[in-house]
């Protein structure tokens, strides 16, 4: 198309095909709706609001909520209907990207849309953090660093001492380091007291994942307010439906039932482990979020056996060092139950 700017051509569809099945364990998503109580509010407080007027310019409502919630300045929280928005914000601001590989996948996404410089470092042996050689990727111009911590697709916890060298080492030198704690609830994980003590680390979080809301879309960011405000200014007007805020502005009215849920999700997680431990050829790598990542013989094939059997997981196999990977949702005790059945069936 001559119309558009040639960096387009880089740009991949994200990687993802709606494929139904009885068991969907593809998606990270909680396994269990939000509390009966909660979605009753939600829909109370929609029905009240006046469906013709605009929303809230960008999500100022919700933002106070989140600030209250996370103990944080409201000028210092962005918010958006997902991260995914946020992380787009970033790639377009940013002068260049650095990331890990493999990674979640938007935030290269994100570079290409934006037609920045896009660099990968390869996780090292059993996906250690590879400080050094993230840090000589930041020489030069500084711009936006992304880690997803836990860490996104393998489900590793890296070292808080090695995530603060690498941010450190980042910030030093220029750089923005964003910190992705889509799935920190599962492993109790938080960084906000390194992202309070310096202005170049902001935290990505997401609704999708503990708060049970994946069909709702909302993320947020936190951090220092020339930061926050920036990446709100970037975002359309009017972004976060009236529909969306009343169901967020709900949730974090009552947001016990998080940790109730990830504790859940936790302890199926190590039974699920616990269960492929009893594989005779697939491998289970530790996780600290609420999905597993297993190395198969052939990916492709564990993902059509445990299709036929009306399991859905995620191939992984397209990300480099991830050969015969498929990653597998933290599910009800059912649902898991039924992967752990199939699983066991296949070579
Ligand atoms: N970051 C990571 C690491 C993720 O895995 C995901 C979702 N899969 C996101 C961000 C995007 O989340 P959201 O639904 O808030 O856009």
């Amino acid at each position: 198309m001559d119309a558009w700017k040639p960096h387009l051509s880089q740009v991949a569809p994200y990687p993802y095909q709606r494929v139904e099945a009885r068991v969907k364990l593809d998606q990270n998503e909680s396994p269990e709706e939000l509390p009966a109580a909660v979605k009753a509010r939600a829909l109370t407080r929609l029905a009240a609001l006046p469906w013709n007027r605009y929303p809230d310019l960008h999500g100022e409502e919700v933002r106070a909520a989140v600030a209250r919630y996370a103990g944080w300045p409201a000028d210092g929280v962005a918010v958006a209907p997902g991260s995914n928005f946020l992380i787009l914000a970033l790639g377009q601001a940013a002068r260049r990207v650095v990331d890990t590989s493999p990674s979640f996948a938007y935030y290269e996404g994100a570079a290409r849309l934006s037609g920045v410089d896009y660099r990968a470092v390869k996780l090292g042996q059993d996906f250690a953090l590879p400080v050094g050689g993230m840090l000589a990727a930041l020489s030069g111009e500084p711009g936006v660093l992304f880690l997803s911590q836990p860490h996104a697709p393998t489900g590793k916890l890296f070292p808080r001492g090695e995530v603060e060298a690498l941010v450190k080492g980042a910030t030093a030198q220029g750089w923005l380091a964003v910190l992705d704690e889509a799935y920190h609830q599962f492993a109790r994980s938080d960084f906000r007291d390194l992202a309070r003590s310096n202005p170049r680390v902001v935290l990505l979080r997401t609704f999708s994942k503990a708060w049970c809301l994946g069909g709702i879309r909302g993320g947020y960011l936190l951090g220092a307010p020339e930061v926050a405000g920036k990446v709100q200014s970037m975002l359309p007007p009017f972004l976060i439906p009236a529909h969306t805020a009343a169901v967020l502005l709900s949730a974090l009215e009552a947001p016990g039932y998080v940790e109730e849920l990830a504790g859940r999700v936790a302890a199926e997680r190590e039974r699920l482990q616990a269960g492929l431990s009893r594989h005779p050829s697939w491998k289970a790598h530790q996780s600290a979020t609420n999905f597993v990542l297993v190395r198969t013989p052939d990916a492709r094939a564990a993902y059509q056996g445990l299709l036929a059997r009306s399991v859905l997981v995620r191939r992984q196999d397209h990300y480099p060092g991830l050969s015969g990977c498929i990653r597998v949702t933290v599910g009800s005790p059912a649902e898991n139950d039924a992967f752990l059945a199939a699983a066991m069936g296949l070579p």
